[in-house]
């Protein structure tokens, strides 16, 4: 029997897993999300032993199965292989008091990578068995880390055009120039006067347009999502969960069966979401702890079962996770209610009127697998130098954010349980305010500070920053928010 993916909002609109991915979001404004989970045998004698790409295979296939395991073979082994540049894809590196599991091995340092590498395989694979002949326009909205990965995966892919749109001055000089200097045909990025969430929503709209999907059709064009709304990019994400564990249990962390909690830095709830499926499957999981920085939306979320976006947006050092509207949080939501789409629809138009909704009554046994906290800019600068000063290791400002909530999550809990965080992004990505608090000498200038990186972390500096201060800027476009539409439709010749 096939898995069943329904929109949150609309229980009559089902899709296949293959489906599910080509149309990226369900036109009702709703997110295609498994009713049912799938079973999967979890035996760690063997887990532990296994390659990325086999566990990758057990937990796709699990998953996406109306893919046969040939075609996903072949998008894994396309996907993990030497972009990475460790062959574990997934490194788990043992710090004083906490794993740091290290997503961003890949072509652009950070974590979409994970899932933006195997992305355009299986839309294409997808493309491909339902017979599609419309070329698939990706349509992405960007905090700063997605745009580039999801272009690093699309680039010159035949059939597709990807366009990006990121917030002019949200995203660091070096996620910056990761995007303007993108090469590839089929690819557009776009700076907008707005912050991210201006971005998304203006991307949700084109998205539920039936206007706007006429016109594409009548150009054999379709629309598609790169973001973390598809579940393209969910299912690859709950593999380095499983196999996660599966190093702890190899190297006599754990015995198979012990609890370990997941700190992840929180935006969209994408990354924190994969963890939770994860744990549906019977990955063990104690706590699954949620962090914020000072956009800190989903810490009053879980302290108070309201969701409140009515307040100020802020700018920090962590900007993947500038986010108030945070889209995935929907798929949870959705879930606490029961898989309730008619509830989930009325909160989430709530949400868009009133600037919030309250969930209630949740499944408390579901909400209480979260915890949830935040950091403020100083406390997140502190903590990179405090594991610094500890472990002379240089975590990101996001992960850093991730470690900051882990340490007050257990001077106020005492919870022992083993504790891994997801590591988003290099410093490399961020190297100004990596060495900043480091060296607590402010004034670097972005290059400057990635040569000081090396010095400070014995890390050689990697390939996807390495030529970037020369590499030509070919993307100069930038547009009003509410222009987004027009840009789309000037650029594909509507
Ligand atoms: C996208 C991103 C996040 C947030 O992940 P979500 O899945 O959106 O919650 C955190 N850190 C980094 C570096 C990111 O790129």
């Amino acid at each position: 029997m096939t898995l069943v993916y329904q929109s949150t909002r609309d229980e009559k609109n089902t899709v296949t897993a293959s489906q599910a991915i080509l149309q990226g979001l369900a036109t009702d404004g709703g997110l295609f999300t498994p009713l049912t989970y799938p079973k999967v045998a979890l035996d760690f004698d063997r887990l532990k032993e296994m390659s990325y790409q086999e566990v990758a295979k057990l937990i796709l296939g699990a998953f996406l199965d109306d893919f046969t395991p040939e075609e996903l073979d072949r998008c894994i082994s396309k996907a993990y292989d030497s972009k990475f540049d460790d062959e574990r894809i997934a490194p788990l590196v043992k710090l004083d008091g906490q794993y740091n599991l290290e997503l961003f091995h890949g072509s652009t340092i950070a974590f979409k990578d994970m899932a933006l590498s195997i992305l355009p395989y299986l839309m294409t694979t997808a493309a491909k068995k339902h017979g599609l002949e419309n070329k698939i326009v990706i349509l992405t909205a960007t905090s700063g880390d997605t745009g580039k990965a999801a272009m690093a995966g699309f680039a010159d892919v035949p059939g597709t055009e990807i366009i990006v749109f990121y917030p002019k001055d949200g995203v660091s000089k070096v996620q910056e120039l990761q995007m303007t200097t993108q090469t590839g045909e089929n690819t557009h990025v776009v700076a907008i006067d707005g912050n991210f969430d201006d971005a998304q929503t203006n991307v949700k709209k084109m998205f539920n347009d039936e206007c706007l999907r006429a016109k594409l059709e009548h150009k054999q064009l379709q629309f598609s999502s790169a973001n973390s709304m598809n579940i393209g990019r969910l299912v690859p994400q709950i593999v380095y969960y499983v196999y996660a564990y599966a190093q702890l249990v190899k190297d006599g962390e754990i015995v198979a069966g012990e609890l370990v909690n997941f700190t992840v830095p929180t935006g969209n709830f994408g990354n924190i979401l994969a963890a939770f499926y994860a744990k549906q499957i019977g990955l063990p999981i104690g706590k699954l702890i949620c962090a914020s920085n000072e956009n800190n939306v989903l810490t009053d979320f879980f302290q108070t079962k309201v969701y409140d976006k009515k307040r100020s947006f802020k700018v920090t050092t962590s900007p993947s996770m500038d986010i108030l509207v945070s889209s995935n949080l929907e798929r949870l939501i959705f879930h606490l209610l029961g898989n309730d789409a008619a509830k989930t629809a009325e909160l989430m138009a709530a949400l868009a009127v009133d600037g919030q909704y309250e969930v209630q009554p949740v499944d408390e046994a579901l909400f209480g697998l979260f915890a949830a906290g935040w950091a403020t800019e100083e406390e997140t600068a502190q903590e990179i130098k405090r594991v610094y000063d500890h472990s002379r290791y240089i975590e990101d400002p996001h992960t850093a954010v991730a470690s900051s909530v882990y340490q007050k999550y257990i001077a106020d809990t005492k919870d022992a349980t083993k504790t891994v965080i997801a590591s988003t992004a290099s410093p490399y990505k961020f190297p100004v305010v990596a060495v900043e608090a480091v060296t607590g000498e402010t004034g670097w200038s972005d290059f400057a500070a990635l040569e000081q990186l090396q010095n400070l972390s014995g890390v050689g500096l990697p390939q996807a920053v390495n030529g970037l201060e020369t590499a030509p800027v070919r993307h100069r476009t930038v547009v009003a928010a509410e222009d987004m539409q027009a840009e789309v439709e000037r650029y594909l010749g509507l």
